[in-house]
């Protein structure tokens, strides 16, 4: 695979996004919020007669143009809190504030519209349909917003320009490295123009260059003005982060600034490039 585009990111996709007003669901939000706050938030699964306890009593907030990194051993309650952030899930107790508005008790149809208007999520297993073409991939979040085809197309390409494969619109993911089908999983997540983007385990199923390559993605996302929050196994792939959170037993045990790290496009430097 080639180099990314380095510092210089194609588009103007987030400028524009930046310039949309956020949608609000009611008018409790105030611009000087957080964009994400959790105040004590329980999540248990019951399993008959068993009861999970996967979070214990999560407090955080997340500022704008943040770039968070959660780390912790398996079963941990990484997903757990990701789900819910990402408005998959909605916790057994305990407020989530997102953008202002409380979306802790909303219904499941309520739900889908924030997760459309608001939020990208990219997961390790990079979920794209097989028969679909890259582009269409990307496309496929803005059929539930109304546009025309002429805007969506637009966008898709747009956002399939940022992660730097405007060459492989036609592309079936077959067709795509592991690395590029993330790129593609990506840019579904950013085509909607979302004010966050979660990702679980991004880099999981990668090897280490192309890991790398993902998050100077990322972090050229970041300097636009991207919120990310992203859930990963890797020291390596913290060090890009701009702040780290550790997890143990459903509760957090650290929380702190990662010191200023490299930037990705400066190890890929030192890496050496694979062949597509
Ligand atoms: P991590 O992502 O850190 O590995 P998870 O959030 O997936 O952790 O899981 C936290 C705990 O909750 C684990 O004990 C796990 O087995 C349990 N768990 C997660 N999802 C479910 C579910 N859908 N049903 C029942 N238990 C679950
Ligand atoms: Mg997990």
């Amino acid at each position: 695979m080639g180099r990314l585009p380095g510092g210089s990111l194609p588009g103007g996709v987030l400028d524009h996004a930046l310039s949309v007003e956020p949608v609000r669901i009611d008018d409790d939000g105030h611009d000087g919020d957080p964009l994400i706050r959790v105040e004590d938030v329980h999540r248990y699964y019951d399993l008959g007669e068993t009861r999970v306890h996967a979070l214990r009593g999560v407090s955080l907030s997340v500022e704008r143009g943040g770039f968070v990194a959660i780390m912790g051993s398996s079963g941990s309650g990484k997903s757990t809190l990701m789900n819910v952030l990402g408005c998959l899930d909605r916790p057994s107790s305990g407020r989530y504030l997102l953008e202002g508005t409380d979306v802790s008790k909303l219904e499941k149809k309520e739900l889908a519209i924030i997760r459309n208007r608001k939020i990208g999520f990219v997961f390790q297993g990079f979920n794209l349909l097989a028969r679909t073409t890259a582009l269409e991939n990307i496309a496929l979040p803005t059929l539930y917003t109304p546009i025309d085809k002429g805007e969506r197309m637009r966008r898709a390409s747009h956002a399939l320009e940022m992660v730097g494969l405007a060459n492989r619109a036609g592309h079936f993911p077959s067709q795509m490295s592991g690395g590029q089908q993330q790129r593609v999983a990506i840019a579904r997540a950013l085509v909607n123009q979302p004010s966050i983007l979660f990702a679980d385990e991004p880099t999981g199923n990668l090897d280490s260059r192309t890991a790398v390559e993902i998050m100077d993605i990322f972090q050229n996302l970041n300097d636009r003005g991207l919120t990310i929050v992203m859930v990963t196994h890797e020291p390596d792939v913290v060090q890009f982060a701009k702040r780290v959170i550790v997890f143990r037993d459903g509760k957090i045990r650290k929380d702190e600034p990662v010191a200023s790290g490299p930037r990705a496009a400066e190890v890929l430097e030192t890496l050496p490039t694979l062949d597509d």
